[in-house]
């Protein structure tokens, strides 16, 4: 059952609250949830519900009405993220885990684990206890194979996931390992799910050959009952009549999955298919359909593989997928990103030499708008995002040293450039560190009981009212009200008891302020798509940096901008966007931005710089990311 806690509720009154549900037998859970305290309480106390009901404190007590009750979406409405080190699996992430199906040997793991990073994984994986269907089949090197994934992990940086095959083996994985994962041969293998539910580091629990969803959520349920609640649900393909592929993917899961509970769900094509050519158009499906992440077996020669070689991808093969899946991700607002242990280095480094303890981020506006998203979904938990007024006031702070970074939007895929911030880059001698693309999705949010017919008056900032001009124009006799941001028109309109008056916004917002979506993805044209730079004052420094932006100016003279053009069209570099900008109090002469498919500052691009500023009268290099 779920107790609903009285908003004025006293210490001692929850600390009676709790003190009656352990002597009852209860399992407690207590949590925040969209501004509410509760308590999660699970067991089969001989008390009625009016009991509990009646204890000073509790608002109300709603009863689970499912078998599995602490992995139950009732229990906590939020999505789950699941910690590992740096990486943060479930939200608005995509995780990717890929590696090997057995640890062969030193060589094989660090081979392959160096390729899968490259690429994008953010952990590795590796059987060292592998559970073979014939005991002829090579067995795993055992505890050698942890130690060598130990390795993998100090070498690259990568957590480490391995599967556990029996309780004798919880101490060595405490040792070696990130993440345990329970295979599908063990799902209700109850004393080891009470085993890794005790040792209390991340489990992927995989979906057992021929097990319902609930048995799968019960089996859950065993981890988490142990007082282990960072579980990864990991589908990977059910035994049915179909042999053409070496099990049935059952992406439907995903889904009913994610109404059932708040636990991340991944997906693992691989053992799924067990054809390699099949392994890379389920992964595409499994995130379009809302998966948090894949886990996929790569080799670094798939041919010689001692164990699932044919559904081993090669790492190429690993790598075109993860480009194809940086693009999907943010069609369903989330973000796949290539670099980002390295960036979390980066953050990790420059809390150590602040000394400071959380990192800053300055964004647009309030909590809940898009530019907040962009922060989070960039930095994930490892900064504090600090809502700021103003473009120009988040360049300052930046350059003040109050924030680490700042996120400014500078082009949409509908409505242009922000050419606000095209002139503050100019104006202030900060650099861009990184980009980030979001998709975006407008909604009509109000209050609960608003209705089309009855609205009068819509709060968003005029470029929102430009991208959905359409749906507006079907509304002309709507008073449009231009705000700064999307998440401080909620907040407006949610303090006042108005159903009138509504706003156009992101859900982030509508959810953070109590308000209801009246009318769902406004925007004129689905491909609504914004990108925003992170700018800093220091650069990264590591990571693969594949892109720079430059600005330049040249002489007034014909040809001058061709000379430059033509620099980059010899030396074979591609450019990804040149705008121009009239100059400040020069009229009629411009300032050239340029985006490039190159790092400007490697020791390669040198004697091409040489040659931009021979041909320019202004060159300012923003960065490289
Ligand atoms: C594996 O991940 O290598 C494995 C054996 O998976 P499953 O338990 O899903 O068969
Ligand atoms: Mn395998």
């Amino acid at each position: 059952m779920i107790l609903v806690l009285e908003k004025g509720i006293t210490q001692d009154q929850k600390k009676n609250i709790r003190s009656i549900l352990f002597s009852e037998g209860y399992i407690v859970r207590e949590m925040s949830e969209a501004g509410q305290n509760i308590i999660g309480a699970v067991g089969e106390g001989g008390k009625e519900t009016e009991f509990f009901e009646k204890l000073p404190g509790v608002a109300r007590v709603i009863p689970i009405s499912t078998s599995f009750k602490l992995v139950s979406r009732q229990m906590h409405t939020e999505d789950t993220t699941v910690q590992v080190g740096n990486v943060a699996v479930g939200g608005e992430r995509i995780t990717i885990i890929a590696g090997p199906c057995a640890i062969e040997s030193r060589d094989q793991a660090l081979k392959t684990a160096r390729e899968v990073k490259r690429y994008g994984a953010v952990l590795f994986r590796g059987g060292a206890f592998k559970p073979r269907t014939s005991p002829y089949s090579f067995q795993g090197l055992q505890e050698e194979g942890l130690k060598i994934l130990a390795e993998v992990r100090s070498v690259t940086g990568l957590g480490v996931v391995t599967e556990i095959t029996s309780p004798a083996q919880a101490d060595m994985m405490m040792k070696y390992v990130d993440v345990v994962q329970v295979g599908a041969r063990n799902m209700q293998n109850f004393e080891l799910l009470k085993c890794v539910g005790r040792i209390g580091k991340p489990v992927v629990l995989k979906r057992g050959l021929s097990s319902t969803i609930e048995e799968w959520l019960m089996s859950a349920e065993y981890i988490l009952s142990e007082g282990n609640d960072n579980v990864i649900l990991c589908e990977r393909g059910i035994r049915t009549f179909e042999p053409y592929t070496r099990n049935t993917l059952d992406l439907s899961a995903i889904p009913v999955l994610k109404t059932l509970t708040h636990l991340p769900v991944i997906i693992d094509p691989s053992h799924a298919t067990g054809i390699r050519e099949k392994v890379s158009p389920m992964a595409r499906a499994a995130i379009a359909a809302g998966a948090d992440g894949l886990m996929i077996e790569v080799h670094h020669d798939p041919d010689h593989a001692l164990s699932d070689g044919p559904q081993s991808l090669y790492p190429k093969q690993f790598g075109q997928l993860t480009r194809d899946l940086y693009v999907i991700a943010p069609v369903v607002g989330k973000q796949l990103d290539f670099d980002y242990l390295d960036k979390a280095k980066a953050v990790d480094h420059l809390s150590k030499t602040n000394g400071a303890g959380k990192q800053k981020v300055a964004f647009l506006g309030e909590i809940g708008t898009f530019s907040h998203k962009a922060s989070t979904q960039y930095f994930g938990n490892q900064v504090t995002a600090v809502p700021t007024p103003s473009f120009k006031s988040i360049f300052e702070s930046v350059k003040n040293g109050d924030v680490d970074f700042g996120v400014v939007p500078v082009e949409n895929s509908l409505s242009g450039s922000i050419h606000e911030n095209y002139d503050l880059l100019l104006e202030y001698d900060l650099r861009i560190v990184g980009e980030i693309k979001l998709r975006i999705i407008h909604h009509l949010v109000g209050h609960p009981e608003a209705k089309i017919d009855t609205i009068r008056r819509v709060f968003s900032p005029p470029i929102i009212f430009q991208q959905c001009r359409q749906f507006l124009d079907q509304h002309a006799d709507w008073e449009l009200m231009p705000v700064k941001d999307t998440a401080a028109a909620v907040k407006a309109i949610s303090e006042k008891a108005n159903s009138a008056d509504v706003a156009i916004a992101g859900k982030e917002a509508a959810k953070i302020h109590g308000m209801a979506v009246i009318e769902e993805g406004i925007e004129t044209n689905p491909r609504n798509f914004t990108r925003f730079v992170v700018i800093g004052s220091e650069p990264f420094e590591k990571g693969p940096k594949r892109k720079s932006s430059l600005i330049f100016s040249t002489g007034n003279q014909p040809g001058s901008l061709y000379e430059v053009l033509k620099i980059y069209s010899e030396n074979g570099i591609n450019l990804v966007k040149l705008e121009s900008r009239p100059i400040h109090g020069k009229p009629w002469e411009y300032m050239f931005y340029v985006d490039l498919e190159a790092d400007v500052e490697s020791e390669a691009f040198k004697p091409i710089l040489e040659m931009l500023k021979a041909k320019t009268d202004y060159l300012k290099i923003l960065g490289s990311y």
